[in-house]
């Protein structure tokens, strides 16, 4: 089943956004070589990254998320554009730290203390980044504090992602609800006590219910509508052509290095782990159009 996102409101009051994104954390587990709490981890940081790129406005616009704690993890990093095109990695993929073995904060201890960074890439001058303490570790809460602090919207988030005992990705998918200003002090209770009525979210997705039934979870004894539905994919923007260009910017004494010594050269994209190869004729083109360039 594809993924997709789906946006709604409810009475006038409140909005939410909800993902499923099982195929794009199993695609992202498979390029990666994720072992289970990298998958668990740069899952639900891909997918938060989607619930917040969908608010971007145009084309150009883009959103990066970095969890930088001090845990095994290393920094977690995911972008994505306004059409949804997610991408992302995790330092270390290869941290497995099972909750039988390290226990209840098995996953917060894999992240460790630090912080998590937001960066609206808005076509500006500057891109804006705002940022907040990690918490809990467990993301979702922490991207709630980043919603009531940096932009004083009452928010709940969820993210789930279920890994199977062989290791690949079963379920996944997370929502964001946000209170709009016009809201009463019922509905803000109501929407309360669904949040924290919802279940596993990560077995839900594992079971196969989708986005429009964690909608009907949140929005129980409510009225709602449902505005958009989205397609969501784990898709890099990387190309060869962009790392000739990275090459081209290097020092010549550097590239007749490649040429000479290595005959060839490599670059590895850390978003999406493609490799690019380039012969010592390719290199040897690069070298000349910047001669060239300079001259
Ligand atoms: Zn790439």
């Amino acid at each position: 089943m594809k993924d997709y996102l789906i946006s709604s409101t409810a009475e006038g009051q409140a909005r939410a956004y909800v993902l499923q994104s099982t195929e794009m954390v199993e695609h992202a587990r498979v390029v990666h070589d994720l072992y289970p709490t990298s998958a668990d981890a740069l899952g639900r940081v891909l997918s938060a990254t989607a619930l917040m790129g969908h608010t971007l406005k145009t084309p150009n616009d883009s959103i990066t998320l970095r969890v930088m704690g001090d845990g095994p993890l290393g920094t977690i990093i995911a972008v994505g554009d306004k059409d949804l095109k997610i991408r992302g990695y995790v330092q270390n993929p290869h941290v497995n730290m099972p909750v039988e073995q390290y226990g209840k904060f098995a996953f917060a201890n894999a992240v460790g203390i630090g912080n998590l960074f937001i960066t609206r890439d808005l076509g500006l001058k500057e891109p804006y980044t705002g940022s907040v303490p990690l918490t809990s570790g467990e993301i979702a809460s922490d991207i709630s504090e980043y919603y009531m602090s940096s932009e004083q919207i009452p928010t709940a988030c969820g993210l789930g992602v279920y890994i199977e005992k062989d290791g690949t990705v079963q379920g996944a998918g997370g929502f964001i609800v946000q209170l709009l200003p016009d809201a009463s002090e019922e509905m803000a209770e109501l929407l309360e006590k669904n949040v924290l009525a919802m279940p596993s979210l990560s077995t839900l997705f594992k079971e196969g219910k989708g986005p429009e039934y964690v909608l009907e979870l949140l929005y129980k004894d409510m009225e709602y509508k449902i505005n958009e539905k989205l397609d969501v994919v784990f898709q890099c923007i990387c190309s060869k052509d962009k790392y000739r260009d990275i090459l081209g910017t290097l020092k010549n004494d550097d590239i007749e290095e490649m040429i000479l010594k290595d005959h060839g050269a490599e670059a590895v994209c850390s978003f999406c782990n493609t490799r690019y190869k380039f012969n010592e004729e390719e290199l040897r083109i690069i070298l000349e159009e910047k001669k060239r360039g300079l001259a």
